[in-house]
């Protein structure tokens, strides 16, 4: 199976796609994870994200394409794979398409979280993220067992350097001009299916599993 997980900054991508791995058994691919993780690595790369990711703006487009390129590449994705993050533009939607057409694959379903931006803010504003494995947390809807702990990995959870409340704003923003445009391309490909994403937790999982169903 092969999905995407599709909504704004904060509309529990994340989140969600940690059910459909567990459920599929196929890896997620965040983008931003792997970014991340370049520039915890401080490779050439990350270096140069790390300066569009802490202002709240998009890493251009032919890296994000080539990072993906090589991911789809590797033998997990075999079976199929979780989009997240990715694609955030209509060059990059276009270039996943090309890249899945010439490998003989498709897309089955874009998972959208539709949620209203103050509710976005409110999401953000609490998060927490375990650098190690990229769980996320809230602080009051979303809680670790232990606070600022890591339920799975025992490490001590972070605030993300963008989830500062103006970085958020330009990401939003970016993310109304330039990702949003998107859902028209996955309606048109018959491959888009709507989600509540502002309801709680468990229940935005019941309603990706039974679109999916
Ligand atoms: P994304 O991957 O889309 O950026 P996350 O999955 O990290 O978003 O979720 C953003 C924040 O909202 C996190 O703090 C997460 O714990 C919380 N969250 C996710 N889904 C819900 C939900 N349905 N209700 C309340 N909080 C949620
Ligand atoms: P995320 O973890 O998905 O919220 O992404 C964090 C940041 O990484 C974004 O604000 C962008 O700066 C960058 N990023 C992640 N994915 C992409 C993408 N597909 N295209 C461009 N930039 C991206």
């Amino acid at each position: 199976m092969n999905l995407m997980v599709f909504g704004a900054p904060g509309a529990g991508k994340g989140t969600q796609a940690k059910f459909l791995v567990e459920r599929y058994n196929i890896p997620q691919i965040s983008t931003g994870d792997m970014l991340r993780a370049a520039i915890s690595q401080k490779t050439a790369m990350g270096l140069e994200a790390k300066t569009y990711m802490d202002a709240g703006e998009l890493v251009p487009d032919s890296t994000i394409i080539g990072i993906i390129k090589d991911r789809l590449d590797k033998d997990d994705c075999k079976d199929g794979f979780i989009l997240d993050g990715f694609p955030r533009t209509l060059a990059q939607a276009q270039a996943l398409d090309e890249l899945m057409k010439k490998s003989g694959k498709k897309l089955d379903f874009v998972l959208s979280f539709d949620v209203p931006d103050e509710l976005i803010i409110q999401r953000i504003a609490g998060r927490r993220v375990c650098p190690k494995c990229g769980a996320s947390y809230h602080t009051k809807f979303n809680c670790s067992k232990v606070e600022d702990v890591c339920d799975c990995c025992g490490d001590e959870l972070i605030i993300r350097k963008d989830d500062d409340v103006n970085t958020v704003k330009n990401r939003l923003e970016n993310y109304h001009k330039q990702t949003a445009p998107l859902i028209d391309f996955y309606k048109d490909m018959g491959v888009f299916v709507q989600i509540d994403g502002s309801q709680e937790l468990n229940k935005v999982t019941k309603d990706m599993f039974e679109a999916l169903a």
